[in-house]
């Protein structure tokens, strides 16, 4: 039976544009509940969405609910009392494993946009999925559930534009390297584009996959200039990410990196908070006898990632440089996607990194929901036809572009 109806977990910048989404396509989705810790939250999409106008069948259900996520039976009632077929949780990726548990005991698709985390262990070793989700497949292809991690832009999309150069452009790949800019301004002294506390548990060690083996490395220790489409040249730093996990199982491909856009400045803010404690996940006790985590607190004196949209300009450019061979020919592609912050803020009211990641797993719960990307199995994003999925980015937002770089283009 298809899957119809979705619930969205979590109410923050990425499943704000997941709802818009959403919305646009509930002819094919069906009713809408979003639910997250703070119910206000999910009303403030909804009035949102009313508000752009963005409900496309008026008389499908939009509807908001507060929940715990870490509760699994809470979830499983959620599921059932909204009769989801599909779940996409946009919460913390620290509920995970708990939602999951929630769709193999319902039966409901699962997805989600980032890697499981524990509140104690950081940058975990590799494959990180292993530790977690991948060691409920074999349940999840039992009971025939349908699970998709990893469905935001990085990972996700550019897990899609791995799969399409393996699939159309490529016989033989030798380097993927993922390089992710944000060539905006918030105009801010210093704020993260999604979650701060997980954003800056990302910078904490570097796994990635070089020569079929995984390395280790510190933070920021390498630096690269890249050219990019539009947004020009720009310092992109080394750095540990998901889809690394992934693709290094499910890709055959010698060396997989993944390069992250800082300036000069964010490099300097960070240095400093990291070298006085303030990213630390760990408890202290201040002189009054206050248990405190100095990243939560970091995090509630940021700026909210959705607070920044409306000032934001400028794009971000996020995409995969593919090395390989097609033909007996070496050959080099660069397949992206820039996405205008100003351009995200006023069609659905958030900047460009929030568009980024929100606007997928809409684009996925439409591929489930008829059945065009329903494997009944648990699935990263590059095991899965990236065709359709990509077709419908460009419907929805997000079109795919490529250039060629191979070097005996620009000889002479
Ligand atoms: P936010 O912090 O803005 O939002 C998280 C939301 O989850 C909040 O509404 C929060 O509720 C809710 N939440 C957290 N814990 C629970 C819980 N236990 N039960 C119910 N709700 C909960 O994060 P973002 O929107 O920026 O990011 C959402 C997800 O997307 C994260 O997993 C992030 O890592 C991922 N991401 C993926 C990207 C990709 O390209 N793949 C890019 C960017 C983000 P409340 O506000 O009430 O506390």
């Amino acid at each position: 039976m298809k899957p119809q109806n979705v619930l969205i977990l979590g109410a923050g910048g990425v499943a704000h544009v997941t709802a818009h989404k959403c919305a646009q396509y509930n002819d094919i989705l069906g009713d809408i509940c979003i639910a997250s810790r703070t119910q206000a939250k999910c009303d403030k999409i909804i009035a949102s969405i009313h508000r752009q106008g963005h409900l496309k069948e008026p008389t499908r259900q939009l509807t908001s609910r507060q929940i715990d996520a870490t509760d699994t039976e809470a979830v499983v009632r959620l599921i059932e009392d909204t009769n989801s077929g599909i779940v996409l949780n946009l919460a913390q990726p620290f509920v995970n494993m708990m939602v999951l548990e929630a769709c193999l005991q319902t039966g409901a698709a699962y997805l989600d946009t980032a890697v499981h985390e524990e509140d104690d262990l950081i940058c975990e070793d590799p494959p990180w999925y292993a530790n977690h989700e991948w060691k409920r497949a074999e349940r999840c292809q039992e009971r025939g559930v349908t699970a998709i991690l990893g469905a935001g832009f990085d990972p996700g999309v550019v897990n899609a534009y791995c799969a399409l150069a393996a699939k159309h452009h490529f016989d033989r790949i030798e380097t993927i390297d993922i390089l992710d800019v944000n060539a905006g301004n918030h105009g801010m002294y210093f704020a993260t584009n999604f979650d701060p506390e997980i954003n800056f548990r990302e910078f904490t060690i570097v796994w990635s996959w070089i020569n079929r083996e995984w390395v280790c490395s510190p933070v920021h220790d390498e630096k690269w200039v890249f050219d990019f489409p539009e947004v020009g040249p720009q310092p992109v730093h080394l750095t540990g990410h998901d889809e690394i996990h992934s693709l290094a199982r499910f890709m055959d491909v010698d060396t997989i990196r993944f390069w992250m856009g800082f300036s000069d400045h964010y490099i300097k803010v960070f240095n400093v908070l990291n070298n006085v404690g303030m990213l630390s996940e760990k408890p202290v006790r201040t002189a009054e006898g206050l248990e405190v985590v100095p990243l939560k607190v970091l995090k509630a004196v940021l700026p909210d990632p959705m607070s920044l949209a409306p000032h934001y300009k400028g794009k971000t450019c996020i995409g995969c440089l593919v090395k390989g061979e097609q033909d007996g020919e070496s050959k080099e592609l660069f397949i992206y996607n820039i996405s205008d912050h100003a351009a995200c803020y006023r069609e659905v009211g958030s900047q460009a990194i929030s568009y980024t990641a929100g606007v997928p797993p809409a684009a996925a719960a439409v591929l489930m929901a008829q059945e065009i990307w329903l494997p009944n199995t648990m699935v990263n994003v590059e095991q899965l036809d990236p065709d359709p999925f990509l077709d419908l980015l460009e419907e929805m937002g997000l079109p795919t572009l490529i250039e060629d770089r191979t070097p005996s283009l620009y000889a002479n």
